[in-house]
């Protein structure tokens, strides 16, 4: 079953074809962010239409590279939430539409299973995890602990209070003067630093419980910020200690949500997940526990369309569609989502 994915639910323009016996076909992302950076954040109407823009040439463009015709595609896929609701929509409506035409099925995917999902996109059998695992979530939007039963059983063990990690690393580089989207490239600054040099806390780890909180780091690093010479040296130190702050936090999360659900399998996904200092601590920490963790490749951490193919091969594998209206749902709860 060759399945077309669609991802628009906010700045990055994602399809791909998932064909569940050969595996992913094609992949082909257009990321906003260019047009997003004039104004320090994703301008939530200016995402809809430029996802008007480019959706339907990049669907032409992955097909082509799969090598078929419109009529070859014998399901849909697309993101219905949670997400930007104008955004969403121009993917929800494409996709429907394109299934209506073509009598083929389509389905709306969460967002978040996609992305918890993308490890088991890799193409060594060996590496793909299996449930029963938990799989921490760092994104953009959210900081999810999750214990994963079975593929679509999901429970919440925790979540951040208020900063997702991800929001976190951006809005540290943004007031230490980084452009938009600053997260990645405060990493790359990180790299740079001084280990020891400053020191944050890390929040939340002294009392029990998987919840996160991520928002004090952030005054922490203003008036670190603010009290140093503002050098380029003093950057790169405050980005280190706070990338350390925000990976040793997660880390330590991790550790007892393995404790807490009774297994040894960590899965990771998300733009975080990206984070190279944050890999290797938790391959530190799963290889001490003798256990293992397993990442998506770093381009299908951030938001992509063979995610979302992926998984909704997945259900549409297993019988499951939706009817013909366009829903989205920008605020979805993972854990209502039906078993596979
Ligand atoms: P959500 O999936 O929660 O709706 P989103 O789709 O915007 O949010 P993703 O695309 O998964 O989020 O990830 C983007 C986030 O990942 C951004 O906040 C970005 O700063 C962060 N990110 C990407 N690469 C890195 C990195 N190497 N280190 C730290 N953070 C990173
Ligand atoms: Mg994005
Ligand atoms: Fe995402």
């Amino acid at each position: 079953m060759k399945v077309l994915g669609i991802e628009t639910s906010c700045d990055e323009t994602g399809v791909a074809v998932y064909d569940t016996r050969e595996g992913l076909l094609a992949h082909a992302l257009y990321s906003q962010i260019a047009l997003h950076a004039e104004y320090g954040g994703v301008v939530p109407e200016l995402a809809s239409r430029d996802h008007v823009r480019k959706l339907l040439p990049l669907i032409r463009q992955t097909l082509y590279e799969a090598g078929m015709a419109v009529a070859d595609i014998d399901g849909v896929a697309y993101t219905a939430g949670p997400g930007l609701v104008g955004a969403l929509l121009v993917g929800a409506g494409v996709a429907r539409s394109l299934a209506w035409a073509l009598d083929k099925p389509a389905i709306a995917v969460h967002h978040m299973e996609g992305h918890l999902l993308a490890p088991l996109l890799e193409d060594d059998p060996l590496g793909r995890p299996e449930p029963p695992f938990v799989a921490l979530l760092v994104s953009g939007g959210h900081t999810q602990l999750i214990a994963v039963d079975a593929i679509g059983s999901y429970r919440l063990l925790g979540e951040t209070l208020d900063d997702a990690a991800g929001e976190a690393f951006d809005k540290t580089a943004k007031l230490m003067g980084l452009p938009y989207p600053g997260g990645p490239q405060l990493a790359a600054l990180a790299g740079q630093g001084v280990a020891g040099a400053y020191r944050f806390p890390r929040p939340m780890t002294n009392r029990p419980g998987l919840d996160f909180s991520f928002s004090g780091l952030k005054t922490q690093v203003m008036l670190a910020w603010r009290d140093s010479d503002q050098s380029d040296q003093a950057r790169a130190d405050i980005a280190r200690a706070f990338e350390e702050a925000v990976v040793d936090t997660l880390a330590i999360k991790c550790e007892r949500a393995l404790e807490a659900a009774g297994c040894e399998t960590l899965v990771v996904a998300g733009g975080v997940g990206a984070n190279v200092r944050l890999r290797e601590k938790l391959q530190a920490m799963a290889a001490r526990r003798g256990g293992r963790v397993s990442f998506p490749r770093p381009a299908f951490c951030t938001d992509n369309g063979a995610m979302i193919a992926f998984a909704g091969a997945l259900r549409l594998q297993a019988g499951q569609h939706g009817d013909a209206s366009v829903q989205v749902w920008p605020r979805w709860d993972m854990a209502t989502l039906p078993a596979l």
